[in-house]
């Protein structure tokens, strides 16, 4: 299967050079399913590993335009783990309380513990995205928070938190096919909002403020992916394969056991 690009640091593009239809080289829904599902169990057994081993967390977090698909993304993907050692954290607009610190105190407080995977739906990048397209604080404060997201996520990663960050990309005429079906099926009218047809006319603004938040914060040790993501089963199934190589590339291990079992007498 093709795997979804990552950015490279420092370079320059445009979303729109990035596919959002892709079937990640599968024939149809039925070969991706299959694919899926085998990648579901070997996460499973990495999820095992990751917490035994001890070392490592995993932080997974996910952005996109309104009706992107985060949501579908973590009830497929991450519906494979244990859920002991799975917690996913939904980020909305800052409470009064959250609101009097600055922008990463929520976000590190959510940050998973070594042996347990973090999911974020919406993260600290909404503090450049949502916040810089509404003006809610002036260039000078968003422009230095590049340098601040990259420091964190260093120090995160340094103290052996693994990062993954997937941009779930759709084209805009994908975006109208979804908030129609909100409107017109009747099992998805919750999940319509007036509020994201006021988003849908920021449209361009919003590419931009991700354009820039991927280049300026997709680093050697946070790279962002851009996940075309308009095929909701190839979405699945290259989410779920970037998580594979990255949990295969920690050389996880099961600890050695504190007695010699050899010695040990089971009556
Ligand atoms: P989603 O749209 O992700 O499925 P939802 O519809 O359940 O979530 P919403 O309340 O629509 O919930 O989404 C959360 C809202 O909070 C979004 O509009 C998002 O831009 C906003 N938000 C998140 N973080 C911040 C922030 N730091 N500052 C301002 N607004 C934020
Ligand atoms: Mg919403």
């Amino acid at each position: 299967m093709k795997s979804a690009p990552t950015i490279r640091p420092g370079r320059t593009f445009q979303l729109e050079d990035f596919p959002t239809e892709s079937t990640a080289g599968f024939k149809d829904k039925d070969a991706a399913r299959a694919r899926l599902d085998k990648d579901l169990e070997r996460l499973r057994e990495l999820q095992h590993m990751l917490y035994a081993d001890g070392r490592y967390a995993l932080l997974i977090v996910l952005q996109a335009m309104d009706t992107g698909g985060k949501d579908g993304t973590i009830r497929h993907v991450m519906s494979g783990f244990n859920p002991a050692g799975c917690v996913v954290t939904s980020f909305k607009v800052p409470s009064e309380e959250e609101s009097k610190h600055d922008f990463l105190w929520r976000i590190h407080h959510a940050v998973p513990p070594k042996g347990v995977i973090g999911v974020f739906n919406r993260s600290h990048y909404e503090d450049v995205l949502v916040v810089r397209v509404h003006k809610m604080v002036p260039k000078s404060v968003w422009k230095e928070r590049y340098r601040q997201i990259n420091d964190f996520e260093r120090t995160l990663t340094e103290s052996g938190t693994t990062i993954l960050k997937f941009f779930l990309h759709i084209s805009k005429a994908e975006q109208a096919r979804r908030l129609k079906a909100r409107i017109e099926d009747r099992s998805k009218n919750w999940k319509f909002s007036e509020a994201d047809l006021k988003e849908r006319k920021l449209w361009s603004e919003y590419q931009e403020a991700y354009e820039d938040a991927l280049r300026e914060c997709s680093t050697e040790w946070a790279p962002w992916a851009v996940i075309p993501a308009d095929v909701k089963w190839a979405r699945d199934c290259m989410v779920a394969r970037a998580m594979v190589e990255k949990l295969e590339s920690l050389d996880l291990r099961y600890p050695k056991p504190q007695t010699d079992l050899d010695l040990i007498v089971v009556k």
